[in-house]
């Protein structure tokens, strides 16, 4: 229950809609119970059971209170008068005069209360949606492992459209339906409490059997979401490892594995449909077993004239109680219905929740630009168990170039990783000007760098976008510029719209060049004094390959770089070799000197041919 409150917390304030809501829904309920109170007398009109009043028999219209009695008087008061004035066929008149206004003052009401919950309901979502976004958007990089991506994106898109399904839709119900049993019960009251009593025993009874429905509804809902991650992150691989799929030969691989799946989740969806399809029928069952008990006691009220029971009034009755069950059967729905929702809402709730292990220092100093050094002093980590990094001492003084070499997994990508946050030392420490990078503020810290991936991890927006990326208003002239020194002003021009050209979902209207290039670019113009360079291994052609050689040393000129090193060109740019082999520097000097020197770095310079 604790995050159905939370829920509709996302609609504050609550305050005034509450109070606009609480009386219209008051008025409908009014009006609809008129409609079923004047059934009585019509009743009786119809079954010629009303004794016609003598002219000046009629007492005088009553004094106005605010009772259901004061009502009751007014509307006999001149439904007697009408039946003097013009018989039965003008009461009749009367009565459905009576039921069309207060139907049509109902169905008003009905309306507007409902558009309140409307926007009390999309309201819900717009600030649940963007909260739980902007949460994801401050985790730090440790959470989006692969294996997450398809549960995250399932729970940003599945479960938050089940708690509009469910929760939301249910608000209407669990807040109007309760208020017309309510009402219902009362006219009950009064026109007979035995047979009321008989009715309402029926109710926990039912009530109970809903319940342990709903639970048993509310655990295979969550494994069904659960599963339905599972099935979007499959897809999610499948879709972008397509080429890799057919290269090996693996579709009849993956489609058994997805079909695997899709049973599992078959049969949790099953079991939640079915035990959301029994609900209804259940209670439906244990409403007309109430019916028939009544029935047979009312029956026999009537029958052996008991009390004041006529047969008229046991009609209405029986009208009026039918009515309850429409409500009582849609809370009951909805209580099974809010389960599904609740069950969404903890999967929500759970990312909400999730603290970033990357926070900032109380007191966090400003850092502007890099003045001495970035220094790695005795840094130890690991994911989780895996111990990745050893004993990392290394010093980049400012203006330097340090190429990083070694076996792929030896720690060199996150050895890059550590400088900007993404990931925090488990020991040891890494300092900006003397000073621990912790002390600093993150976004401070990380405007200090640009960083190019080997995977260039463009956006589906123009050119000119891609460049600008994370910058505002930043001049045309200036991205032009940019796109220059990093060689990629010749191809952009060449594309049918030039800088305004839509790159297509991750840049996949480009070649992997031009994709290079445009990264690039992006770190030119931001302009950053330390750059972090994840040179790519992926195989360009040779005139592309000397382009993006070409625009690196431009972007390198004048900045402090790490670069993670693939090619000899960079290294013999370098001011110093750091080979790493798991997770220790085992060798560091210059090319010279450690090209003569037995060792790692000379195997690998034999191995590659450089
Ligand atoms: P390199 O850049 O030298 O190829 P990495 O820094 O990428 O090496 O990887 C070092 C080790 O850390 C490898 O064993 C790799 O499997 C592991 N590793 C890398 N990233 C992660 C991660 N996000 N979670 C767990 N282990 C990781």
């Amino acid at each position: 229950m604790k995050n159905f409150w939370r829920i509709l917390s996302y609609a504050r304030p609550l305050g005034p809609s509450a109070v606009k809501y609480a009386l219209l829904t008051l008025l409908y309920v009014a009006f609809s119970l008129v409609n079923f109170t004047v059934l009585i007398p019509l009743l009786e009109v119809l079954f010629d059971q009303v004794n016609v009043p003598q002219a000046g028999a009629i007492p005088a219209p009553p004094d106005f209170s605010l009772t259901i009695d004061y009502f009751k008087s007014t509307f006999y008061y001149h439904f007697n008068a009408i039946i003097i004035e013009k018989g039965r066929l003008g009461a009749l008149q009367f009565v459905c005069m009576v039921i069309v206004a207060s139907v049509l003052l109902s169905n008003v009401f009905r309306y507007l209360s409902a558009m309140i919950l409307v926007s009390l309901r999309v309201k819900v979502l717009r600030n649940m949606r963007n909260h739980i976004f902007q949460k994801v958007s401050e985790l730090h990089l440790g959470y989006f492992t692969e294996q997450k991506k398809g549960d995250l994106i399932s729970r940003m898109t599945v479960d938050i459209q089940e708690i509009q399904n469910s929760v939301t839709n249910s608000l209407k119900i669990l807040f109007k339906e309760p208020v017309l049993v309510i009402g219902y019960f009362a006219i009950l009251f009064s026109m007979s409490v035995k047979l009321t009593l008989l009715t309402i025993l029926v109710l926990p009874f039912s009530g109970g059997i809903i319940s342990i429905i709903a639970q048993r509804l509310k655990k295979r809902a969550v494994q069904s979401q659960e599963s339905l991650g599972r099935i979007l992150n499959m897809l999610d691989e499948t879709l972008s490892g397509m080429r890799i799929v057919k290269a090996f030969n693996s579709e009849r691989n993956i489609v058994d594995k997805f079909e695997k799946e899709v049973k599992v989740n078959e049969r949790y969806s099953y079991s939640v449909l079915q035990k959301f399809e029994m609900a209804g029928p259940i209670s439906e069952f244990l409403g007309v077993f109430a019916v028939a008990a009544i029935l047979l006691v009312g029956g026999t009220m009537v029958l052996n004239q008991q009390g004041d029971m006529s047969a008229s009034k046991f009609m209405g009755f029986l009208i009026i109680f039918t009515q309850v069950l429409t409500p009582a059967k849609a809370i009951s729905t909805s209580i099974t219905n809010i389960n599904k929702g609740l069950a969404a809402s903890v999967r929500i709730f759970e990312i909400i929740d999730t603290k970033p292990t990357i926070t900032e220092a109380p007191n966090a100093q400003s850092v502007e630009q890099l003045k001495t050094s970035i220094e790695y002093k005795n840094v130890n980590f690991s994911y989780g168990q895996e111990q990745v990094l050893t004993g990392i001492n290394l010093e980049i003084k400012k203006g330097e170039i340090v190429a990083l070499v070694g076996p792929s997994g030896g720690g060199k990508s996150t050895m890059a990783d550590l400088i900007p946050r993404f990931y925090e030392p488990t020991s040891g420490t890494i300092e900006i000007n003397g000073v621990d990078i912790r002390q600093y503020k993150v976004k401070d810290l990380r405007a200090l760098m640009g960083i190019v991936t080997q995977e260039s991890i463009l956006f589906n927006d123009t050119i000119k976008n891609n460049i600008a990326f994370g910058l505002v208003d930043i001049d045309d002239s200036r991205v032009i510029e940019a796109a220059k020194v990093a060689n990629a002003h010749e191809f952009i021009i060449n594309t049918p719209e030039g800088y305004e050209t839509m790159i297509g979902e991750r840049g996949t209207k480009l070649s992997g060049g031009q994709r290079q290039r445009l990264s690039i670019a992006r770190a030119v113009l931001k302009d950053p004094d330390i750059l972090i360079l994840d040179e790519a291994t992926s195989a360009l052609d040779s005139e592309s390959e000397k382009l993006v050689q070409e625009a690196l040393i431009n972007l390198m000129k004048d900045r402090t770089s790490l670069v993670i090193a693939h090619r000899l060109s960079t290294i013999q740019n370098a001011d110093k070799i750091v080979v790493i082999e798991k997770g220790k520097i085992i060798q560091a000097g210059t090319h010279d000197e450690l090209s003569t020197k037995t060792g790692l770095y000379k195997k690998l310079l034999k191995m590659q041919s450089f």
